[in-house]
């Protein structure tokens, strides 16, 4: 196993409240939440990031989107609305470095984004 947090999440070494999880990928809500809904989807597989994912992974990343819309509407928010974040590398302000894509929802999102 990398060493790495969402890597030991994805393993059940380390605990988290999961929303929903299949053989590729796994959900769970953040340990900060910034909105009163925010999950976080991962796949299993450890990638460092977006820019790492190499094009045969397109159905995974795929996969993520279609599930994202499911987890949005177990969490409530499907219909009032919801924000699908995937930060990447330095500037977007990414910290934990394995792929998670945010679905942030419950209350009125801003735009732009600070
Ligand atoms: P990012 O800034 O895009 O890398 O987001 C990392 C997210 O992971 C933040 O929203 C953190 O609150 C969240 N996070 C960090 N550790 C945990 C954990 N153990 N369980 C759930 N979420 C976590
Ligand atoms: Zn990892």
């Amino acid at each position: 196993m990398h060493d790495c947090l969402f890597c030991k999440i994805a393993a059940k070494a380390i605990p988290a409240k999961v929303v929903y999880e299949d053989d590729l990928i796994l959900a769970f809500d953040d340990i900060r939440p910034m909105a009163p809904v925010h999950t976080l989807i991962i796949p299993k597989e450890h990638f460092a990031s977006l820019n790492e994912v190499p094009a045969e992974k397109a159905g995974l990343l795929a996969h993520v989107l279609v599930k994202a819309k499911e987890i949005a509407a177990l969490k409530g928010v499907a219909t009032t609305g919801y924000r699908v974040v995937l930060n990447t590398a330095r500037d977007s302000g990414q910290e934990v470095l394995h792929i998670h894509f945010h679905i942030l929802g419950g209350r009125p999102m801003l735009w732009p984004p600070g």
